[in-house]
């Protein structure tokens, strides 16, 4: 399998991180000879090189964030390492928002000066890293300064939809996505408006909006994993008319099968 994505964990929200109820360590993106790993939450380290077949850090040509909560970005200052070989040789690039480079950053300054790139994301930048195109269309509505990922390749485009509050903007911003991949963290709409996250019903308006070919679930809650993912997508599937997964740890997604025509 020579383009693929892999869950290197499908937590969301502190209960769920915290046991490790699934692990937290992120998707790893390869294409062509280009390798990313997006949001390196608690354990992404350890589950790439637990993986099978291994998957090895130091192969890594970039690092991408979507904000800077701690599920998304605990393990960036040791991938970096990892990617740097040791903080030994300047190698490699990361993205991420502003914010996180702020107060108390989530990068350490000393790997910074190791990196051949460091980028700030902003909404709608378009940015390249050898094989590899993506864009950030929206800044989404979220606690912290926050991105989602509309990776551009030949055969169509994957898209992440990483923590919001649902907005109708999504659903122009990811638009004729070939795969979506969603964060979905809560299982039902939010009451509390302090609670910005997308729920299952909300990704269910995105995948009849944007209607990919492909969905995945991923970033559960404690209230979706209770109510069983697969399920959820089954149900999902059979209500749209579209494929809907939900994620496991581990799960890799072909991407030549997954965007041929
Ligand atoms: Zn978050």
């Amino acid at each position: 399998m020579e383009n693929f994505i892999k869950f290197l964990g499908t937590a969301g929200a502190r209960v769920v991180v915290s046991k490790q109820l699934r692990a937290s360590g992120g998707v790893w993106i390869k294409y062509g000879d280009t390798n990313f790993h997006l949001d390196p939450g608690p354990g992404a380290l350890v589950k790439a090189l637990s993986s099978r077949p291994r998957l090895s850090p130091s192969s890594l040509d970039a690092l991408l964030l979507s904000h800077r909560h701690l599920d998304h970005s605990n393990d960036l200052n040791i991938m970096v390492e990892a990617m740097t070989e040791g903080a030994t040789r300047e190698r490699g690039a990361v993205f991420l928002p502003r914010e996180a480079l702020g107060e108390e950053p989530v990068l350490f300054s000393y790997l910074r000066d190791k990196l051949e790139n460091l980028e700030i994301l902003e909404e709608g930048g378009q940015y390249q890293w050898k094989d590899i195109s993506f864009s950030t269309p929206l800044r989404h509505l979220h606690s912290a300064e926050t991105y989602g990922f509309r990776f551009i390749f030949p055969q169509g485009d994957v898209s992440f939809i990483t923590d919001s509050l649902f907005d109708e903007k999504l659903i122009e911003a990811y638009k004729d996505s070939k795969i979506l991949v969603i964060n979905t963290v809560r299982l039902h709409r939010e009451v509390h408006p302090h609670i910005l996250h997308l729920s299952i019903p909300d990704a269910q308006v995105l995948v009849e909006n944007i209607k990919p070919r492909l969905a995945f679930l991923t970033h559960f809650g404690l209230t979706v994993l209770r109510e069983k993912p697969w399920e959820i997508a089954e149900e999902m599937s059979q209500k749209t008319g579209i494929k809907v997964i939900a994620a496991n740890d581990g799960m890799k997604i072909d991407l030549e099968e997954a965007l041929e025509d």
